[in-house]
């Protein structure tokens, strides 16, 4: 049976080497491993992105296809209608992925769409594309990716609401996200160069990476921050802040490639500045595990759920996984 048409699988081996996983994922990543469309290189980046979002359970991590797949959407949105990528190889039967047909259908129906920016496509619109990009996705890749990691990545059962990363390639994937990502990219643009024309190619590793969705109103967290949290100065220089503050990624966004409120700060717009894509020293670090332990005691419904799968340990381990992956300290 093809990997795509498993629905569903256990870990076949609890406990791999470095070399061993290294072996797994440079196979995903080589033209070895059969690939039609991008949905592997999607599915991948999806881990890389959400990894810090994991719940811890007994036989893994957990992840959600809600949340693996919910920004599966917006990233082909870009890829596809922003920059006119193709995504698939010619099969005789069709130029187009199933995900590359549900998009266009949608464009084809309301061509103002092709205008805008997924996330302010109207939400009945939104909500049909997300659902029937998910279960595209969900069917043909959780068993084809299972099936090239030779069962190691993760266990999974269609059925369930999610799959369960195995512990041993958790760990590994914190440790080498920025490689992965890297390598992922590498291996996705190079995909998309046999089958796309040059002009569409200009930059595409950019691309993909400018695809990445990211929320643009941040305005909300720092409402939560200022009011509920009583914060009127600078994380970084102590000074009080005016109306012109910033929310700041504490671990650079570049790393992390998610949004929440235990790694925001607000900062001055100097300090915001300087420190850029940089990680904050240990200091800085012991302040904001204070900080997130006092907030974590507020009865806010928002900050009560961006707190779900909050650990001081893990705040610690991105940190150190960042400064790992090659990101510069920023020191006062
Ligand atoms: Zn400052």
């Amino acid at each position: 049976m093809a990997g795509w048409e498993l629905k569903n699988g256990s870990i076949t081996e609890y406990s791999v080497n470095e070399d061993g996983i290294w072996s797994l994922f440079n196979y995903v990543f080589s033209d070895s491993s059969r690939k039609r469309n991008t949905y592997k290189f999607g599915l991948v980046k999806s881990l890389l992105d959400n990894v810090f979002n994991g719940q811890n359970t007994e036989t893994g991590i957990k992840y959600t296809y809600e949340e693996l797949f919910s920004r599966f959407p917006e990233n082909y949105w870009n890829l596809v209608i922003k920059y006119g990528l193709k995504k698939m190889r010619k099969d005789g039967k069709s130029i187009y992925s199933k995900v590359e047909t549900i998009l266009m259908t949608a464009v084809a129906e309301n061509p103002t769409l092709a205008l805008l920016e997924f996330e302010i496509i109207d939400e009945s619109t939104k909500s049909s594309i997300i659902k029937k990009v998910t279960a595209e996705c969900k069917k043909f890749v959780v068993g084809a990716l299972y099936d090239d990691f030779d069962g190691i990545l993760y266990s999974f059962d269609l059925k369930d609401d999610g799959i369960t990363l195995n512990y041993c390639v958790y760990e590994f994937m914190l440790k080498y996200k920025a490689e992965l990502e890297r390598l992922n990219y590498y291996s996705w643009a190079r995909f998309m160069e046999q089958i796309n024309d040059d002009n569409a190619l200009i930059r595409v590793i950019d691309k993909l990476e400018l695809s990445t969705p990211r929320r643009e109103n941040l305005s909300v967290y720092r409402e939560i921050l200022r009011r509920e949290f009583e914060e009127d100065i600078c994380f970084y220089c102590g000074k009080k802040l005016q109306k012109n503050m910033h929310v700041d990624h504490f671990i650079p966004w570049s790393f992390v490639k998610d949004d929440k409120i235990w790694n925001f700060v607000l900062s001055c717009p100097t300090c915001n500045v300087k420190k850029n894509n940089r990680v904050p020293s240990q200091d800085y670090l012991n302040r904001l595990e204070d900080r997130n332990r006092k907030i974590q005691l507020l009865q806010n419904t928002v900050i009560q759920t961006e707190f779900n799968r909050y650990t001081d340990n893990l705040l610690k381990r991105m940190w150190h996984y960042a400064k790992l992956s090659g990101i510069k300290e920023y020191v006062k």
